[in-house]
């Protein structure tokens, strides 16, 4: 069936719908993609570049996402095409247009993606009263502050390690971004005797070969201070750390900063994922040709959803904690087992593993997508 919009397929999308009101510059778009798991999640992005393509790709994303990770929800994603460093004012009277607009779509649960916080996610919950990744004052967890991508991370490369031919003690780990998913993945490593040689945030690197200590940068990090002038490190360029000798490699800052040009100044192990889509798919292949895991990233980032679909749910933070834990470390085995029996890429037997549970959950439906 060729679709109306061109982009459908037997999976999604359940929905689209534009918002547009010229007198508020109002400009945004929802995606539902698939509910057969339960009411989509997924995150609300304001940027002024933004398009319909690019939503409905990370809407799918999140339909992966949430059913590699075994919630019960959905993929969807929203849209605003404005500038997300409006005045406040201006911001959060656009946010609030735009879920009021939204207010009846129950089958999507807002969260916060790139150009919203947790601030914006607490004018949607009071003005609809659906989002999650909200602040603790009114039911949240705060994940980026506790670190629940980054510990999802951690628990991703020992899930990984039978595969490879190192122990995590002493291993050597370089983060490229600094930031909510890199610091914590670092710091929960290197609670488990790893050693960070290497860290990047946007305006350079920092490197010790001895092991940087994790506190103090993280500690630096967060009284403004950019990773290079790390008293305790060496200074690098900002990409000098694609080629930083280590046994565990984490993206954890932009999309596509590996490619078939860099792919092989890479000098590690395995690596992991924290941001989406850190590697083209030309390039990861490449690697698995080398013999090089790279974990993908819908399987080793999940923390932050889990996190967000037990807030929904009404859970504890530890029980948030414990389910990060528990899933991504089953998903990772499950990956691995498939990447071991079909001789085939992760990212293949992730999406394969994440197609099957979506199917399941639609065969429960009278209607398969609704
Ligand atoms: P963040 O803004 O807290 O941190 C990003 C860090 O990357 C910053 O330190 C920034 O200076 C640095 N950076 C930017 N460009 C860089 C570059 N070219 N080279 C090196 N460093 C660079 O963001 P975050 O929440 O840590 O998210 C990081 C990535 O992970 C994003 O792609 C995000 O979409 C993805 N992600 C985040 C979560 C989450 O829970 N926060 C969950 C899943 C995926």
């Amino acid at each position: 069936m060729v679709g109306l919009l061109g982009i459908e397929d037997e999976l999604g999308p359940k929905r689209v719908i534009h918002v547009y009101e010229p007198s508020l510059s109002l400009n945004g778009i929802l995606v539902v993609d698939n509910v057969a798991a339960g009411p989509s999640i997924g995150g609300l992005r304001m940027a002024t570049d933004v398009t319909l393509s690019e939503c409905f790709r990370l809407a799918r994303a999140m339909t992966l996402k949430n059913a590699a990770a075994g919630l019960p929800h959905g993929g969807g994603k929203s849209v605003l095409r404005a500038d997300p460093t409006l005045p406040r004012a201006e911001k959060e009277a656009l946010i609030r247009a735009f879920a009021g607009a939204l207010r009846d779509v129950e089958d999507y649960i807002f969260g916060p993606d790139m150009g919203t916080d947790e601030q914006c996610m607490a004018w949607v919950k009071d003005e609809i009263g659906r989002s999650v990744g909200l602040p603790r004052e009114v039911g949240g967890i705060p994940l980026d502050e506790l670190g629940a991508t980054g510990l999802g991370v951690a628990r991703a490369v020992e899930a990984a390690l039978p595969y490879v031919d190192f122990e995590l003690a002493g291993a050597r780990v370089a983060i490229q971004g600094f930031g909510a998913v890199g610091m914590h993945a670092a710091r929960f490593l290197s609670e488990k005797g790893a050693l960070l040689v290497a860290a990047s945030d946007s305006s350079g690197a920092t490197r010790d070969d001895a092991g940087l200590d994790v506190t103090a940068l993280i500690e630096a990090k967060r009284n403004g201070q950019p990773v290079r002038d790390f008293a305790d490190g060496r200074a690098m360029e900002r990409d000098a750390i694609i080629a930083v000798p280590c046994d565990i490699w984490v993206p954890a800052a932009r999309p596509d900063v590996i490619d078939l040009s860099n792919v092989d100044q890479l000098d590690t192990k395995l690596i992991v994922q924290g941001a989406n889509i850190p590697i083209t798919l030309e390039a990861e292949a490449h690697l698995h040709r080398k013999g090089i895991l790279s974990l993908p990233d819908f399987i080793a980032n999940a923390g932050g959803v889990i996190c967000a679909a037990a807030e929904y749910a009404g859970a504890t933070q530890q029980a948030a904690f414990d389910a990060i834990e528990e899933k991504i470390i089953q998903n990772t085995e499950a990956m691995m087992d498939r990447v071991r029996a079909d001789q085939t890429l992760p990212r293949q037997a992730a999406t394969e593993m994440a197609d099957i549970r979506i199917r399941r959950a639609m065969d429960t439906r009278r209607w398969s997508i609704f």
